[in-house]
């Protein structure tokens, strides 16, 4: 239930975006989110309605990017989706010294406004 606080910024920041930019009318919000932030884009969308009743980001379309968890192995520097590891091991040396590239992200790839 995080979407909430992270909703409310990203009206925020639209709208002061859009208004830099002296546009009248946000009419999509495109996000990019990662796997592992926990997110979920009904939410999103469900407050982002509410939030922004007020704003001229009012009845803007909100589409969410899915970012995948990928790891990557320290021996070999392999990269590849948390699934292609088998038991947590490398499937091109057999390390089992992993770490997170990808999959915690959340911004804003881009706006759409008149
Ligand atoms: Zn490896």
């Amino acid at each position: 239930m995080h979407e909430l606080p992270i909703t409310q910024s990203i009206v925020r920041i639209v709208c002061d975006e859009a208004e830099r930019n002296n546009l009248k009318k946000i009419t999509e919000v495109r996000l990019k989110v990662g796997e592992l932030s926990g997110l979920v884009p009904d939410c999103i969308q469900y407050y982002f309605d509410i939030i922004s009743e007020n704003t001229i980001a009012k009845g803007a379309v909100v589409k969410v990017e899915k970012i995948p968890l990928k790891m990557k192995c320290k021996s070999c520097g392999f990269t590849a989706k948390l699934d292609m590891f088998k038991e947590n091991k490398c499937i091109k040396c057999g390390g089992n010294e992993l770490t997170r590239v990808s999959g915690n992200e959340l911004y804003i790839d881009s706006i759409d406004a008149e």
